[in-house]
C-alpha cells in the first residue's frame, strides 16, 4: 500500500493561481459561446446560451470561483444558470460556494465523493485553513445512471457519466451546436498530474472511456481538465499515454519483478514522455499507483 499523506500540499503547490492573493484568471473564446476560464493549470468552462450560462467546474477556493463568476457574468452574456461538478476532486468544486444560489448538478457518486473520499476531505480542510470563509458546499442537483441533458437557450447539453476512470465518478459535457466536448480529468493536455491510490482511478475503465470519446462525432474541441483546448488528438494523446504506462506496469509484472526493481527499466520504458508538464515528480507517481492498481487487480480477480 502506497500511502500518500501530502495530496493538499502536493496540489496547491501544481495548481497555484494567485497573484498576492489576488486569484489571476484569465478568459478565451473557444468558439462565439464558448468559453475557457484558465487558473493556474486549472480550467473552468462557461457556455454561453440564449437564456444565460452554464459553468463546468468552479476552481479550488472560495475567492478563485467569485473572481471567475464576476468575469463570466462580465460578458455580457447574461447570469450563470446552472453549474456542473465534473467529478469529486477540490479543484473542481471548492469554488462551489460562490454558486450556491444555483443548481449545483453532479453524478451522485462524484457528490458522495467530495466528503467521503480522505484526500478531499485532507485536501478541503487545508483549504479552509488557508481561506478564512470557506464553506464546503456540496452539489444540490444530483443524477444517477449513465446520464442527462440540459435543455437551456436553444442548447442541448449532453452530460455522460463514465464510472471510475480518472476517479470514482467522471461526467463529461457535450454541446454538439458548438462542437465542444469538456472532458475534464479525462484528458490531460501535455501533463501528467499526480495521482494517489484513494481516488477511484481504473486505468483500464479510463482508457476504454477515451476509446468511446474519440469516437464521438461533431467533436471540433476538446477542453480538458488541465492544459490548453485542442482538438480529438489530445484525447488519442492521453488514450496512448494510459495504454503504454499499462503496457509497461503489466508486463514488469508478469516478469515477476518488483516494484523497485522494475522502476528504472519502467521509467526508461515511459522515456517520451518525460519531457511533458510535471512529468519529472509525476511519471514516476503514476508507475507507483498503476502498480498498486495492477496487484489489486489480480488480488480480486475478475475485477
Ligand atoms: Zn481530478
Ligand atoms: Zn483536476
Amino acid at each position: 500500500m502506497i500511502s500518500i499523506v501530502t495530496l493538499a500540499a502536493v496540489v496547491s503547490a501544481a495548481l497555484a493561481c494567485n497573484v498576492q492573493d489576488q486569484p489571476d484568471i484569465t478568459v478565451s473564446a473557444v468558439t462565439e459561446d464558448v468559453y475557457v476560464l484558465v487558473c493556474g493549470s486549472m480550467n473552468s468552462t462557461a457556455i454561453a446560451t440564449a437564456e444565460g450560462i452554464v459553468v463546468i467546474d468552479t476552481f479550488e477556493t472560495p475567492e478563485q470561483a467569485r473572481a471567475a463568476r464576476a468575469l463570466i457574468e462580465g460578458l455580457g452574456r447574461g447570469p450563470v444558470r446552472y453549474v456542473i461538478n465534473t467529478h469529486h476532486h477540490g479543484d473542481h468544486v471548492f469554488g462551489n460556494q460562490a454558486y450556491s444560489d444555483l443548481p449545483i448538478i453532479a453524478h451522485a457518486e462524484a457528490a458522495r465523493a467530495i466528503v467521503d473520499s480522505r484526500p478531499n476531505a485532507e485536501w478541503a480542510s487545508q483549504i479552509a485553513e488557508d481561506h478564512p470563509g470557506f464553506v464546503l458546499t456540496l452539489p444540490n442537483a444530483l443524477y444517477e445512471g449513465d446520464g442527462m441533458k440540459i435543455v437551456l437557450g436553444g442548447k442541448t447539453l449532453v452530460l455522460k457519466h463514465f464510472r471510475r476512470a480518472h476517479s470514482f465518478s467522471d461526467t463529461v459535457v457535450f454541446s454538439a451546436s458548438d462542437g465542444v466536448l469538456v472532458c475534464a480529468d479525462l484528458v490531460f493536455n501535455e501533463m501528467i498530474n499526480f495521482w494517489t491510490g484513494e481516488c477511484g482511478i481504473d486505468v483500464d475503465n479510463w482508457i476504454a472511456a477515451l476509446d468511446e470519446l474519440s469516437r464521438w462525432q461533431g467533436v471540433d474541441y476538446v477542453v480538458p481538465g488541465h492544459g490548453a483546448v485542442g482538438g480529438a488528438e489530445i484525447i488519442r494523446a492521453r488514450r496512448e499515454y494510459l495504454a503504454d504506462l499499462r503496457e509497461t506496469v503489466v508486463g514488469a509484472m508478469q516478469r515477476g519483478s518488483s516494484l523497485e526493481e522494475a522502476m528504472d527499466r519502467m521509467l526508461a520504458a515511459l522515456a517520451e514522455y518525460s519531457s511533458l508538464a510535471g512529468a519529472g515528480r509525476n511519471l514516476r507517481n503514476n508507475i507507483e499507483i498503476a502498480w498498486q492498481i495492477y496487484a489489486d487487480k489480480q488480488r480480486t480477480p475478475g475485477q
